[in-house]
């Protein structure tokens, strides 16, 4: 087993201390709390004066167009952008969400970007890293064992265990733990089905990610809704008297994990809900203290601006107050050219015609930013060496004949030199044009319209319909006044629609709604749209194949 490219680059670099990072955004150095010499937590007293402090900084929102299995590199060149930045003398400070297991050992492997723009130390951060994973598995799983150890302790609160809606979670992709048996050890306890999600789809993670102080996160995580008694009422975090512990469990896990580019520019790295089947941004709290260190904070949302960009703005920007002053649209040949219908195998191949068919997925994206949000648009190519010139030469005439344009972006290769037109580009953009950001529904509107609004507006569908538990839900949701939450969508990364194979940009698609979760404690009503899963598989050929170790313990591999 060898290193990967990736790892090679990174091991390669000389990383300054974290100290020195954390001077260069004037933080100073007992005010942090370091985890070895190049990862560190920032300390609550610091974070409690700086946020009396007004933001002075721009948010960047770094999103994509609709990907290729393999990603489409917004987290690539978010790095890029960063070191961009610095590069011309302003000073910007990245967010970027931490990595889970599963995309690691299952087909999407590390999350810290590639080639020259990186955010290391790359093993430490990809596997375990401060640990707040765990923390938040353990918070979620003490819960689940309150319920059962209450039910089999007498079940004072008459919980009827039918009903219980809280399972467990694990940071790893594990098909098989999606659906369970527990209680089956005694004679007291009660075997009852259940499930694992994993830690990134956790109400939890988003609780972890939305709270904006510890009294907040108590809150939220006593709201916590766990299940149904007998008569029907809804039982609680508090309830169970578990909300106390848990936040304990949580202390260390909310203050922000400061790290570095392979450039030496600081990087928050902070808080991991998945794009697709939870909201997809990194924590707010990042957000908050990025914001009053520097000029420019950069920061991504996963997958495409029809999932994670339509939750950064309908969740996080509502919950936090929040606002981009400008977005940068990732894009690829090989996924404009995937969406125009080419086999991912052939996608080095250069084919124009397969470029012009997949262009409207862009155009969609473009759309849903600039018209749907609100937010000035930059569109950002990322270039891959196998990209041809003739390829990027069509695009750009293209894009100028529709009145668009985009910047090539070359950081991979280069870092933040590649990536400097791309910064010079948001700053212009983004003094020329103000953001004005706004919501694609109301607060006020009701679940379905909420709904009708996303499925209709942003996914372009033709008609909607609802699993009948989904309306039961609903009708629930409203009768218990918990209407005014905005929704998280959920549903595959593939495709604007809820079958990924429907690749571009479809129309008059038909959107099915699975299911509803009201999650109280994140604020927000989870919409199951279609397959997706909370629990992800493995594929035949797992990443985790090529993960090694040396003798000396030093990590190898595709990491
Ligand atoms: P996203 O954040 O959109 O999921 P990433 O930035 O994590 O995407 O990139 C996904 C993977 O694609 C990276 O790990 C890297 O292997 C590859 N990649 C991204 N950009 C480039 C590029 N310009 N050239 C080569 N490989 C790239
Ligand atoms: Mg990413």
């Amino acid at each position: 087993m060898r290193f990967s490219p990736d790892l090679k680059i990174a091991r390669e670099k000389k990383l300054l201390a974290i100290e020195e990072i954390a001077k260069r955004i004037d933080i100073p150095s007992g005010s942090i709390e370091c985890y070895g010499h190049f990862i560190a937590k920032i300390s609550w007293q610091y974070l409690k004066e700086l946020f009396s402090q007004p933001k002075r900084g721009k948010l960047i929102l770094v999103t994509a167009t609709t990907p290729t299995p393999a990603g489409e590199g917004k987290t690539t060149t978010a790095i890029g952008l960063t070191d961009g930045f610095n590069r011309l003398g302003q000073k910007a400070i990245l967010c970027l969400r931490e990595p889970s297991m599963g995309p690691i050992f299952g087909v999407k492997g590390a999350a810290t970007g590639a080639g020259l723009a990186q955010v290391v130390p790359r093993e430490e951060i990809n596997l375990h890293f401060t640990g707040d994973f765990a923390a938040v598995a353990a918070a979620h799983n003490l819960l689940a064992a309150l319920i059962d150890n209450h039910l089999y302790q007498g079940n004072a609160l008459g919980i009827d265990p039918r009903k219980v809606s809280w399972g467990r979670v694990l940071d790893l992709n594990d098909r098989s733990l999606r659906k369970i048996l527990v209680g089956l050890e005694s004679r007291k306890s009660f075997p009852r089905v259940s499930f694992f999600d994993i830690v990134a789809a956790s109400e939890l993670m988003a609780i972890l990610c939305l709270s904006q102080s510890y009294m907040d996160l108590r809150e939220r995580l006593a709201n916590i809704q766990v299940g149904r008694r007998w008569n029907d009422t809804k039982v609680t975090a508090e309830d169970l008297e578990a909300a106390g512990a848990m936040s304990a469990l949580l202390v260390h896990a909310l203050k922000p994990n400061l790290v570095q580019t392979l450039e030496n520019n600081p990087v928050f790295v902070h808080g991991g809900p998945f794009g697709n089947i939870a909201h997809g941004c990194s924590s707010v709290m990042s957000l908050h203290t990025a914001l009053r260190l520097s000029d420019w904070v950069v920061t991504e949302a996963g997958f495409g601006s029809d999932l994670g960009g339509e939750k950064f703005v309908n969740i996080l920007c509502r919950q936090s107050g929040l606002s981009p002053d400008c977005a940068v649209i990732v894009t690829t040949i090989r996924a404009l050219k995937y969406h125009g219908g080419m086999e991912l195998e052939s996608l080095a191949k250069k084919d124009l015609a397969f470029l012009e068919k997949g262009l409207p997925n862009l155009l969609r994206h473009i759309e849903i930013v600039e018209e749907g949000f609100g937010i000035p648009a930059v569109i950002g190519l990322n270039r891959f060496s196998v990209d041809s010139e003739e390829e990027i030469d069509w695009l750009g005439e293209k894009l100028t004949d529709m009145g668009h344009s985009f910047v090539l972006c070359n950081h991979w290769q280069q870092g933040g030199l590649g990536a400097m037109d791309l910064a010079k580009k948001v700053i212009e953009k983004s003094s020329l044009h103000k953001s004005n950001c706004k919501f694609s529904y109301a607060d006020s509107d009701s679940v379905v319209e909420k709904i009708r609004k996303i499925a209709f507006n942003i996914y372009k569908a033709g008609d909607l319909s609802f699993h009948p538990t989904a309306y039961n839900e609903i009708k629930r949701i409203e009768e218990e006044g918990l209407a005014h939450f905005p929704l998280c969508m959920a549903k595959t990364q593939y495709s604007f629609s809820v079958d990924p194979n429907l690749k571009g940009a479809p129309e008059g698609h038909h959107f099915y709604v699975r299911e509803i979760r009201a999650a109280t404690g994140a604020k927000y009503i989870l919409v199951l749209c279609g397959e997706i899963n909370t629990m992800p598989g493995l594929p035949k050929v797992p990443s985790s194949s090529f993960i090694d170790i040396d003798a000396d313990g030093n990590i190898i591999g595709t990491i």
